[in-house]
């Protein structure tokens, strides 16, 4: 292998000039300004010219004003600190918060990522139900069940995790009525913003959270890994404790989080994020018509009615059973649309899929839309 290396050096995306429905990639496009501080500040380490010994402290570039005052107003928390990501922001609090053997109440939508933040915690993991198909619904209610069973099982609630919306179904939960039903029963709360922050307004104060996590790469126009933790002032001086041993490092995030290019892409895209959430209506609208559209051709639409985010999951049968007679078997859909230079439908899915129209023309969703149609059209059903 060593001798002949060059397939590591010569690396093309193909995927330019596509239209790219991937829901976990249409809000972690970069900006212009974005894309320019990654050829800037591409090399290692490159955030630490200026450095003193804390990366949230530095001035030049201004990470200080990033984190300190622009982050906790737009999560509308006291304390914030860049993490490598959702999951990391999860297990920070988790295990700064809770104590080994306690248990974690999360939404039956939660994503794989807070169950595993869990584990490595040394926490159990309690969730609330969710209804059946179609709807996959949540129900505030769960939360005080499920923090009922714990405790009637002799365990301590550290903390109630709610991912807003979830990752599967675009989902949102009345996330008030989940915070009240967790103070009520004095569990801290942490939303799990990873598809919202970035997205569409959500501020913790006004939801009740306690704790809120994001993710840059998935949600605010960075170049991951990068996320965010922000926190009650109680709570963020817990979590971001200085170590004993080296007292000027916080010991949670040891010692410093993102070292090179991914802040800088986080903060130069930040005006663009800010702007773009105050138009989070048009966006829902635009998702609302589009799924109309494909209920036309035969596709149904899973989770809320209507729905109020860009995350949307299909079931469609009409694709399933064209599936069993085409030529490439399953993966004539992708195959299909990427002839089309539409890309994001991962390659083998037919029967349910999801995709994102996030900050995609009307134009390009018209052009996804006559694609479909025209597959539909073209194939033989099973
Ligand atoms: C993508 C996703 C995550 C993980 O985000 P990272 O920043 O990659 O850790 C967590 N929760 C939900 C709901 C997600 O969709």
């Amino acid at each position: 292998m060593l001798d002949n290396l060059n397939k590591f050096t010569c690396l093309k995306r193909g995927t330019a000039g596509a239209i790219n429905i991937d829901p976990l990639q249409r809000g972690g496009v970069l900006t212009p300004e974005a894309r320019e501080a990654v050829l800037e500040w591409a090399d290692g380490y490159s955030v630490c010219d200026f450095c003193t010994g804390a990366m949230n402290k530095i001035e030049n570039p201004p990470i200080k004003d990033f984190v300190h005052q622009a982050l906790p107003e737009f999560l509308e928390v006291d304390q914030v600190r860049i993490t490598h990501g959702a999951r990391e922001g999860m297990f920070a609090a988790m295990h700064a918060l809770c104590e080994k053997g306690e248990t974690v109440v999360a939404d039956g939508n939660a994503h794989y990522t807070t169950l595993l933040a869990a584990e490595l915690a040394g926490l159990k993991v309690e969730l609330t139900p969710a209804s059946e198909k179609p709807d996959y619904r949540v129900d505030p209610q769960g939360y005080k069940e499920a923090i009922e069973r714990a405790k009637g099982r002799g365990e301590k609630v550290g903390m109630a995790v709610l991912t807003y919306p979830d990752g599967n179904y675009g989902n949102l939960v009345d996330a008030k009525a989940v915070s009240e039903i967790c103070h009520r029963e004095d569990v801290h709360l942490m939303l799990n913003g990873a598809y919202s922050v970035g997205r569409m307004p959500v501020g913790a104060r006004c939801l009740g959270a306690d704790l809120i996590v994001g993710s840059g790469h998935k949600s605010m126009a960075s170049s991951g890994p990068i996320g965010v933790l922000g926190a009650t002032e109680e709570l963020g001086t817990k979590i971001f404790r200085r170590s004993k041993l080296v007292p000027n490092k916080e010991l949670e995030m040891l010692g410093c989080t993102l070292r090179g290019a991914g802040i800088l892409t986080m903060m130069a895209s930040f005006p663009h994020v800010v702007e773009r959430t105050k138009c989070w209506d048009e966006e829902v609208e635009k998702a609302r018509w589009f799924a109309n559209e494909m209920e036309k051709l035969g596709m149904t639409l899973q989770g809320d009615r209507p729905h109020n985010h860009d995350l949307m999951f299909f079931k469609s049968e009409v694709l399933y059973e064209i599936s069993q007679t085409a030529k490439k078997g399953r993966y004539f859909l992708y195959r299909e649309l990427k002839k089309r230079k539409i890309f994001g439908i991962k390659p083998g899915l037919t029967r349910q899929f999801k995709l994102s129209t996030y900050l995609l023309a009307r134009e390009e969703l018209e052009t996804v839309l006559a694609a479909f149609e025209e597959i539909v059209a073209t194939h033989p059903k099973a």
